[in-house]
């Protein structure tokens, strides 16, 4: 077995400070024989003392500027587009991610930070007529304090930055725990802010288990706010947990989202669209498409282009430059998804690609599974229900718009949503019909960018949208002014 000798610290309070709760020993999801990095976990005590320093930190910072803690977000963000190699290898490797999408991620992160430094000249608040004279009405906006932020190991990078810059711009301090799987991704990101001079206690990043860790940080006091990527399972805890302690929430969950094809279509530009949507990242998308709807009288031809595209993908560690999919992340998730494959073929669902781990080349060591489509999906199967997150498409037919908008619509999620058609009357039919935070036109169901919102409906997320104004929003208190200049002349105020 390889090993990598280094251990990585936690950073609490402005120092690299050794775990006392063990050692967490990341492996390549490509290769179990290999051991990508070592990181030494938080203890229970350690977590309340990162909470401590942020709580500490909070008042300085609430002081600073937003011009001037928008200039360190700007210096992060030079730090990483310099350091953006080495975060991409990093990231490709231990999120098993194909190396171009590791690049994509660390530009979308950037683009998040380049975003929100903006933002720290336009924290601005309303001014309002008031009902009396000589009255001025205005709102401002105020940071929460220290804020907790926990996320997925799907985007390592890119979700952190859109978390932690709009929480730093506003004025908080944070504690940050990544993901168990790719913590060194979480380490490129603290060491750009501690060497963009991030004041110490300010961001605090804690590696350690979610149910140990991740406990704490939901439920201690001195936790403001809570903003949190990741499954359904867990969100629901957290929901629980922020009710019960008065905390505010953001959530973003899972998805299980349709892309609509119809037959008059550019059918070339769709099944591009559906490949990238269902099988990037090995489907380990929160906005993957996962139900290809397909208008009857295209279905035979389309779906069997869709197995030929799935067929020809190349398979193998994303690392490597000529591979189009890499693993899935885990055992678990290996697992979960055969069991859905399973499932699909208990259903008697027709498979047309895929359908099977790959084992061949050395790749028994790692978690691959081949691209695999279902077609003639029933639509209240568990399989075209529930979220699989990872390469598996299910086909659906439907007979007409009106059916593919319904198909669409019965899913309890409510994330993202595409539909491919020449028709702008239904292209702009469906993004007023379908039940979904974010509609893409002749476009796959994959992706955000900085300046507009992110997130679902439904089961989808709690709580405001991440990115843009909005995501800053969540990290602020509104107060509203009132400020008498009579000078003393106004006796009575019947409002
Ligand atoms: P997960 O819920 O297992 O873990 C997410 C984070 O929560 C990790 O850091 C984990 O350590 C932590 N955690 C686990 N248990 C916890 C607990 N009891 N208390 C506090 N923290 C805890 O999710 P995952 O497997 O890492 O990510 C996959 C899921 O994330 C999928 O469902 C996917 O759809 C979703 N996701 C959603 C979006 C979105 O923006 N909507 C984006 C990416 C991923």
């Amino acid at each position: 077995m390889a090993t990598a000798t280094a251990v990585y610290k936690n950073f609490i309070n402005g120092k690299w400070v050794d775990g006392q709760a063990g050692e967490l020993q990341v492996l390549n999801p490509a290769n179990q024989d290999e051991v990508l990095s070592r990181f030494s976990m938080v203890s229970t005590e350690q977590t309340h003392e990162a909470l401590q320093a942020a709580q500490d930190a909070f008042q300085g910072w609430r002081r600073t500027s937003p011009p001037q803690r928008a200039r360190i977000v700007r210096k992060a963000l030079q730090l990483a587009e310099e350091r953006e190699d080495q975060i991409a290898r990093d990231m490709s490797l231990e999120a098993g991610k194909v190396l171009s999408d590791a690049r994509g991620e660390v530009i979308k992160g950037c683009n998040l930070l380049e975003f929100y430094s903006g933002e720290g000249l336009r924290l601005i608040g309303d001014a309002a007529p008031s009902e009396l004279g000589n009255n001025l009405l205005f709102t401002k906006r105020e940071p929460l304090g220290a804020v907790s932020i926990i996320t997925p190991w799907n985007f390592p990078w890119a979700i952190p930055c859109w978390k932690i810059a709009p929480a730093l711009v506003a004025g908080n301090s944070v504690v940050f725990k990544p993901a168990s799987f790719t913590p060194l991704s979480a380490y490129h990101l603290a060491k750009c802010f501690e060497d963009a001079g991030l004041p110490p206690g300010v961001l605090n990043l804690v590696v350690g288990s979610g149910r140990k860790v991740g406990n704490e940080l939901i439920h201690a006091d001195k936790v403001c706010g809570i903003s949190f990527t990741g499954s359904n399972e867990v969100g629901k805890q957290i929901e629980q947990a922020a009710m019960e302690t008065g905390k505010k929430l953001c959530c973003e969950l899972g998805g299980k989202n349709p892309c609509v094809v119809m037959a008059d279509a550019d059918l070339d530009s769709a099944l591009a669209g559906v490949l990238k949507g269902a099988f990037g990242a090995s489907g380990q998308r929160c906005t993957a498409t996962s139900r290809l709807i397909v208008e009857e009288s295209i279905a035979d031809e389309f779906a069997a282009r869709v197995a030929e595209g799935a067929n020809a993908l190349k398979v193998g560690p994303g690392i490597n430059d000529d591979v189009d999919m890499g693993p899935v992340i885990d055992q678990s998730q290996l697992d979960t998804v055969l069991g859905f494959i399973e499932s699909g073929n208990k259903d008697g669902f027709k498979l047309l690609a895929g359908g099977e781990r790959v084992t061949e080349n050395g790749m028994d060591k790692g978690f691959f599974v081949r691209p695999t489509v279902f077609d003639h999906v029933d639509q209240n199967s568990y399989l075209a229900q529930e979220e699989v997150f990872g390469p598996v498409l299910s086909i659906i037919r439907a007979k007409n718009y009106e059916e593919a908008i319904e198909m669409s619509n019965n899913t309890k999620y409510g994330l993202s949503s595409s539909i491919y058609t020449r028709d702008i009357n239904q292209a702009m039919k469906f993004s007023d019909d379908i039940e979904a935070g974010m509609v893409h036109i002749n476009s796959p169901t994959l992706g955000g960018e900085a300046q507009v919102p992110f997130g679902g409906i439904k089961a989808s997320g709690i709580g405001d949208r991440e990115m843009a104004k909005e995501g800053l929003h969540f990290f602020t208190e509104l107060k509203t002014v009132f400020l008498d200049y009579t000078g003393g002349a106004r006796k009575s105020n019947i409002y």
